[in-house]
């Protein structure tokens, strides 16, 4: 079986968000399953400069858009079993410093999913499968039917708020062909038309595929993905197990396993709370590596933090940017507890690591979460989950039942920040319960979130997708 992934990002050539890690880990983990798997990005400016000498030239050729001719080479690198193709074109993504955020937007990616229909003759073996993500891949179901050529098409959504929305007046190159499918409250929707038009949708998490056809997690998309409704389903994210190893891992202060995890979490807290500057108080530590904005639950978090401070004694860390109010608000909760509490404003990979192996919970509290990595990069390093009941957090948290004392963390239902407080109440009064906690330490290292399971219910998707002619 042969498959082509088409994406606009992927680690660890560029990277916005949480696409680019898969795009970055599933085609590899697919290679290890026996099935030849490709990936297709544009050329970008920031990818350029890193891979030019690695990348070979497979050909070069026109494409028209409107009335205009562009040149694109298409290279090719092979990495981890996996054949990585480049589209390469000057104006429209190799002199251009970010993915997105420029006027042509729309015409850039329109741009290049006609490139990768041209390109299919080029490609060193032809795909049975096309797996499209996210909206930047969304033209790509209505081109192969123009073009009449016969491929299965998937199409993930990894973020339904992201759509590829554009005037139509600026979509000249596409006025003769304008079709009410690509049109939603009158403007171009990349993300409606790769929706309505490919065999197959799936999102990241099961809970969220059925979460998304109500008008509250929809995002004015929930009429259309209610018509698709018997092609719709969910697969969970994995995480990479090897950068995530606390075992090898040379980011964090002290390798552990699950032979010596209550050394390891004791020294990488110990380091940690140096590293910030902070004393240990009486409470746990709790942490949260995110964006910051109230769709991550800040704005309950806001409202219910100093009491933890002052009437629960916990130590909290905050690693994020984003809403700067927000960030503000963190920055003058550290000034007024310092030896409490640590805010570091900005991006920082390798101290997120240390944050995941020094903490004791990690909290996401989120109005919805598509799939999201942190509950099980948590896992992997032994820090607790405290998590809203939504999306994939409930896909991949099991509260902890004080009966039969089952369980991997703490999950908490309504948005509201009593509900939240209440649940890390109860997380804190069991922190104190060494034997309990330790067992709940002990399921998360033990989870397997690795991308195997995620890559064989792709794989299983893929043959039904084939037989179904
Ligand atoms: P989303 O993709 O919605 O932002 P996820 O939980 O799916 O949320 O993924 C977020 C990923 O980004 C996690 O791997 C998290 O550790 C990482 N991350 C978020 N903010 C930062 C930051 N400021 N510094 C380092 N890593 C971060």
């Amino acid at each position: 079986m042969n498959v082509l992934f088409v994406g606009s990002e992927a680690i660890p050539y560029a990277k916005t968000g949480c696409l680019a890690d898969v795009l970055g880990s599933l085609p590899k983990a697919l290679g290890n399953r026996n099935i030849d798997v490709s990936l297709v990005l544009p050329l970008h400016g920031i990818i350029k400069q890193d891979v030019e000498k690695n990348i070979r030239l497979i050909s070069s050729y026109d494409i028209e858009i409107g009335s205009r001719v562009e040149k694109i080479n298409l290279f090719s690198l092979f990495k981890d079993g996996v054949c990585i193709y480049f589209i390469d074109n000057h104006n429209y993504f190799g002199n251009r410093d970010t993915l997105y955020g420029h006027h042509d937007d729309g015409e850039r990616y329109y741009f290049f999913n006609k490139a990768i229909i041209k390109s299919l003759s080029y490609f060193y073996s032809y795909p049975d499968i096309i797996h499209l993500n996210d909206w930047q891949s969304g033209f790509v179901p209505y081109l192969l039917r123009k073009n009449n050529i016969k491929i299965k098409t998937l199409f993930t959504i990894h973020n339904l708020t992201f759509q590829g929305i554009f005037p139509i007046e600026l979509m000249e190159y596409l006025k003769e062909e304008i079709n009410d499918v690509f049109i939603l409250n009158d403007q171009v929707n990349f993300l409606k038309t790769g929706i309505m038009l490919s065999d197959f949708v799936t999102t990241v998490s099961k809970t969220y595929s059925t979460e998304i056809l109500s008008a509250e997690y929809g995002y004015g998309l929930n009429n259309i993905l209610n018509q698709k409704k018997d092609k719709l389903s969910g697969i969970i994210n994995g995480i990479d197990y090897d950068y995530y190893n606390p075992k090898t891992d040379e980011d964090i202060y002290f390798n552990f396993t699950l032979n010596n995890y209550v050394k390891g979490k004791r020294i990488n807290k110990e380091k940690l709370l140096e590293e910030f500057n902070i004393i240990k108080q009486r409470g746990p530590l709790v942490s949260i590596i995110s964006r910051i904005n109230d769709i991550k639950g800040f704005d309950l978090l806001k409202e219910i933090i100093e009491e933890l401070i002052t009437t629960y004694k916990i130590n909290f860390i905050l690693l994020g940017y984003g809403d700067s109010s927000t960030e503000l608000f963190f920055e003058e909760l550290h000034n007024k507890y310092p030896k409490s509490v640590g805010v570091f404003i900005g991006y920082n990979e390798i101290l997120a690591k240390k944050i995941y192996a020094g903490s004791d919970i990690f909290l996401m509290p989120s109005r919805f979460e598509p799939c999201g990595l942190s509950q099980l990069i948590s896992y992997r390093y032994g820090t607790i989950p405290l998590v809203r009941n939504t999306g994939g957090l409930k896909d991949t948290v099991e509260p902890l039942d004080f009966f039969s004392l089952n369980g991997d963390g703490f999950m908490f239902n309504n948005y509201t920040a009593k509900d939240l407080m209440n649940k890390i109440v109860e997380a804190i009064k069991i922190y104190k319960q060494k034997d309990i906690w330790n067992r709940l330490i002990k399921r998360g290292l033990k989870n397997d979130f690795s991308w195997n399971n995620s890559a064989i219910s792709y794989e299983k998707l893929y043959r039904k997708l084939i037989e179904n002619k």
